[in-house]
């Protein structure tokens, strides 16, 4: 089953077999049983759990996709039937640029500028700091140099807010840069 996504959300029909990303990149919000917002998936992933029953449609497109014989209705967000237990380091995903900038606000969190973004180890890697979540965050790169390998005392420099793993709407946003209108009023943030 392929899952052709139309260009242009408003409406008309994919071209058959012919793969395109819509303006949400193909993507369904997925929430826990609680509708707090878990994760994204495809479009196809969300219709087999439909389908297995494991998660039910909460918001639908107005357009439809393609499948088999027949066309679904194009999932916007699901919600899983069951809860699913969030362990903490489920959140411990990959660390990337833009997630550690969206967690920080697109913010250095030394100065609070948002040119010239880098991620700059707070315990420098030299001293033994880890590449880990708690010791990376957003840092300008003007800050990031003056910081050099000093630990946050010797230089005078503490991040504004104290670093750790991104909650999983931090991961939501950063797969899915255009957040939909049908997504918003799960994620308070992103209204
Ligand atoms: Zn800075």
């Amino acid at each position: 089953m392929s899952s052709p996504v139309p260009a242009d959300p408003t409406g008309s029909a994919p071209h058959s077999g012919h793969r395109r990303r819509g303006r949400d990149g193909g993507r369904v919000l997925v929430l826990n049983a609680t509708y707090e917002p878990i994760n994204v998936c495809t479009v196809r992933r969300a219709i087999v759990l439909m389908l297995k029953e494991k998660a039910e449609l909460v918001e639908e497109a107005a357009w439809r996709v393609r499948a088999e014989t027949t066309s679904l209705a194009r999932p916007m967000v699901i919600r899983l039937v069951s809860y699913v237990k969030i362990p903490r380091d489920a959140h411990r995903r990959k660390i990337t640029r833009r997630a550690v900038f969206a967690r920080d606000g697109w913010a250095c969190q030394y100065c609070g500028t948002a040119s010239s973004l880098t991620v700059d180890h707070v315990i420098p890697r030299s001293k033994g700091g880890s590449s880990s979540w708690d010791n990376i965050v957003a840092s300008c790169a003007p800050c990031n140099r003056r910081k050099g390998d000093l630990l946050p005392r010797q230089a005078g420099m503490h991040p504004r807010r104290a670093p750790g793993a991104p909650r999983a709407e931090v991961f939501i946003r950063v797969a899915s840069p255009t957040i939909p209108v049908s997504w918003r009023q799960y994620l308070p943030e992103a209204a």
